[in-house]
């Protein structure tokens, strides 16, 4: 399968209908993965098979990097509309995430102080205080909750470690409206197993979940790329639609991508 890597500490401009134009920093090494997760649809492939030889860019190279191409930006353009921190993996499993955190919004204040800061994050790190207090710089923060059915993320999402529903309910409930969830639906199999979350018996808890955490904003999509287990299928557009449908009944607003 074609599995997507990117560069570190900085890639793009990204230009998206969504974002706008979309400044990537990648607090992974460029050479590979590095994930709490091992998700079974991940666009950087299986943890095992792409895993990192470089190492962690150090919070000084993020910051050089970074107000390089910043400078840069500011001569030649384009002017980010957003920061966004994502890439190979998991951007809470850098131990100086919160100092670069800190070290993007001071460059972003002094370079394009418009452009908004955002987060991808599987929010295995939340639990963390000094990862909570770091999600004050952003203005963005996307967690990821594809069920609440430990079950399936086992299956699914594949949890590197300790990994509690109950326990991540807590802080994305306290978290609460700074926080956008974001929920991948698909079908088909993996290895022999269903891993349709499109079924009422995932999409009523999720509901019901969502209904106590209140977060800012909900965002659904679906496979967009080829996906590391081959089984995988799209969720349909109508799918989609009728589980953004229920969301906003809930009075939360909800963004729809297929
Ligand atoms: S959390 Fe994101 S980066 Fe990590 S394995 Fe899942 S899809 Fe890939």
């Amino acid at each position: 399968m074609s599995t997507v890597i990117y560069p570190s500490p900085v890639f793009g401009p990204v230009h998206s209908r969504r974002l706008g134009v979309s400044l990537g920093i990648n607090l992974l090494p460029s050479d590979g993965k590095v994930c709490s997760f091992d998700c079974i649809y991940c666009e950087c492939g299986y943890n095992a098979s792409h895993r990192a030889h470089a190492k962690l860019p150090t919070a000084e190279e993020v910051r050089q990097t970074l107000e390089s191409r910043l400078k840069e930006m500011k001569e030649h353009g384009p002017a980010p509309d957003v920061l966004t921190f994502a890439g190979n993996g998991e951007p809470t499993l850098h131990p100086d995430f919160a100092r670069i955190a800190l070290d993007v919004a001071a460059l972003r204040d002094q370079y394009f102080p418009q452009a908004r800061m955002s987060l991808l994050s599987n929010a295995t790190r939340i639990h963390l205080e000094e990862v909570r207090k770091a999600l004050f710089c952003f203005d963005n923060i996307l967690l990821k909750l594809d069920t609440v059915s430990e079950e399936y993320i086992r299956r699914v999402d594949r949890p590197c470690g300790h990994y509690s529903v109950e326990e991540q309910m807590k802080w994305l409930t306290e978290l609460h409206e700074r926080i956008t969830i974001q929920t991948m639906f698909m079908k088909g199999t993996h290895e022999g197993e269903d891993v349709n979350n499109c079924k009422e018996e995932f999409i009523a808890p999720w509901l019901e979940a969502l209904g106590c955490i209140r977060p800012r904003m909900v965002a659904i999509y679906t496979i967009d790329r080829e996906t590391p287990s081959p089984l995988l299928e799209k969720a349909s557009r109508e799918e989609l639609d009728a589980i953004g449908g229920r969301v906003r009944e809930l009075g939360i607003p909800c963004s729809v991508s297929y």
